[in-house]
């Protein structure tokens, strides 16, 4: 429906006239032909659609989508600021809870979140049909971004304190913004040659364009955060050294869940096998789709296999099409109901020509000459639901088939990388590898905090965001009792 269309309503429209607005479709670039580039999928809505979305939220006065957002976000207020054509007024209201709006508008999985809470969507018996909220959101982050609106936070006098933050994807960058506002001096270490984690390397560009990233990293360091790449924590200096010999008053370690897992099994070590962490970190960073021109260009295979059902796993799919793949085939182990990747990515996949295998997983990678040639499979079905409430997949006893193939990419998961708790000492982990903390962010060790993938495993953008905001909040509280009491800066 046009917007000239319901401004000809009776007006104020009626929650019947609202229900009966269709949802906004987001435009997009043509599958076939996005396949083949690099630019990002989806191009946002424009003024219209914006504005006609909004209309359809029904201002519900227990907001029930606001219970679904980690952060909280104030949605029927900024909502209700894009229908009345306010996207300045809509950016700040979300910029009160939320860091990286432009980021988390088009990567949380919001119909799991708030979406899956909406009022419109149960009515109309589909989340499908809920209020865009993620799109409403990104909306008003690329009006502001585009509009030159962005105004870096307002940084408080000096405390004269010194915060060390241990990696720079979406926890560390919350961290450095709200402990740097609040006076403190912040260096960000990051340990690859470019800051952002995921969201710059494993994310791809067609997803989420690293310029909406950079342009937040460029924010922090106009408040004064200074960011140190290349900078290995555990192997260039140890978390205790940051803290007694270069004067840091607290650490925030983040450094997320970067070590990839393999499925052991036979064929793993042949030519042609990436983990979807190299795959994408080459392609996203060392810009291995630039044949010509990269360093590290990943070599051409014209069938590959990628084996997992999450988003990395779709990640990866997508970018073997882009990097000249003539077939990918996906193969996972349960059903597309199971799969943990979000529904749109997994719709994207099939529309530019991902084949997506369910019931079926790798049995050995076959070779010659130590690279790779096939894969042979093993059929599935579904058995009883496991701890986490999801079926079993079970293997059904010979039912091997084999499939030619040139590469596989294993995008099976991820831990925690163990540098950091081998190289502090007193540092509590639990079984999986990820550092213990309280509500806070409070590790075993005085002054040094946790939060992000590090502590939750694989979580997701908005989650390492809201664990990034309680550390904070606990760095600064302390910083603020040790100044009130006196306690000299460890530096000065
Ligand atoms: C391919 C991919 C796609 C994803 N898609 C989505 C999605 O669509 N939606 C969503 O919500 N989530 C998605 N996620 C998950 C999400 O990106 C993560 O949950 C989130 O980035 C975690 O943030 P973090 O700050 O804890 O860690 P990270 O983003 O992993 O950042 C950690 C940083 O710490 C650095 N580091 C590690 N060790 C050290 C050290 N010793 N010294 C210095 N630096 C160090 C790393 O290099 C990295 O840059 C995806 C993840 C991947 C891998
Ligand atoms: S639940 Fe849906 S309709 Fe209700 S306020 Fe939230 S976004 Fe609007």
């Amino acid at each position: 429906m046009e917007w000239a269309r319901l401004q000809a309503l009776p007006q104020p429209l009626t929650p019947r006239d609202r229900l009966a607005i269709p949802c906004q479709e987001m435009p997009a670039q043509e599958s076939l032909a996005r396949a083949q580039n690099m630019q990002e999928v989806t191009l946002g809505y424009s003024d219209e659609q914006a504005r006609v979305e909004a209309e359809r939220c029904l201002q519900c006065r227990n907001a029930p989508c606001v219970q679904g957002c980690p952060v909280r976000i104030q949605i029927p207020q900024f909502i209700a600021a894009l229908a009345a054509g306010n996207p300045a007024r809509a950016i700040a209201i979300i910029r009160e809870t939320s860091l990286l709006p432009a980021v988390c508008g088009r990567v949380c999985p919001q119909e799991m979140q708030c979406q899956a809470h909406c009022t419109v969507g149960k009515s109309l018996k589909s989340v499908d049909q809920a209020v865009a909220i993620g799109r409403l959101e990104r909306y008003a982050a690329d009006w502001e971004r585009t509009h030159g609106a962005v105004s870096p936070p307002v940084v408080a006098p000096a405390t004269g304190k010194k915060v060390a933050v241990v990696g720079s994807g979406p926890a560390g960058i919350t961290v450095a913004a709200d402990v740097r506002r609040a006076g403190h001096e912040v260096v960000l270490f990051e340990a690859f040659h470019k800051a952002g984690g995921v969201l710059v390397y494993g994310i791809p560009e067609f997803r989420l364009p690293k310029t909406i990233v950079q342009a937040e990293l460029d924010a922090l360091q106009q408040m004064g955060v200074t960011i140190r790449t290349n900078f290995v924590v555990g192997r260039t200096r140890k978390i205790t050294d940051l803290i007694t010999k270069d004067g840091f008053d607290a650490v925030f370690v983040g450094s997320g869940a970067g070590l990839p897992k393999f499925m052991e099994i036979e064929g793993e070590n042949l030519v042609g096998v990436y983990s979807a962490n190299e795959y994408l970190t080459r392609s996203n960073l060392m810009k291995a789709y630039d044949r010509e021109r990269a360093e590290t260009p990943i070599p051409s295979a014209r069938r590959v296999a990628v084996l997992g059902g999450g988003n990395v796993a779709m990640d990866a799919a997508r970018t073997a099409l882009r990097l000249g793949a003539q077939e990918v085939h996906l193969i996972y182990r349960r059903t597309e109901v199971e799969m943990p990747a979000r529904a749109e990515e997994v719709r994207h996949a099939k529309e530019e020509g991902v084949r997506i295998h369910v019931l079926q997983n790798a049995k050995r990678i076959l070779g010659a000459n130590g690279h790779v040639t096939g894969i042979e499979c093993l059929r599935h079905e579904l058995g009883d639901p496991d701890s986490s409430g999801r079926r079993r997949s079970m293997v059904i006893p010979d039912s091997e088939f084999q499939l030619p193939i040139e590469a596989v990419i294993v995008a099976i998961g991820n831990q925690s990388n163990p540098l950091i708790k081998q190289t502090t000492e007193g540092l509590d982990v639990d079984q999986w590898g990820r550092i213990v903390t309280d509500q806070q962010g409070h590790t075993s060790l005085p002054n040094v905090f946790a939060g992000g993938d590090i502590v939750l495993g694989t979580a997701t953008v908005i989650l390492a965001m809201g664990e990034g905001r309680r550390a904070a909040a606990a760095i600064n509280e302390m910083l603020q009792q040790e100044n009130s009491a006196g306690v000299p800066a460890r530096h000065s």
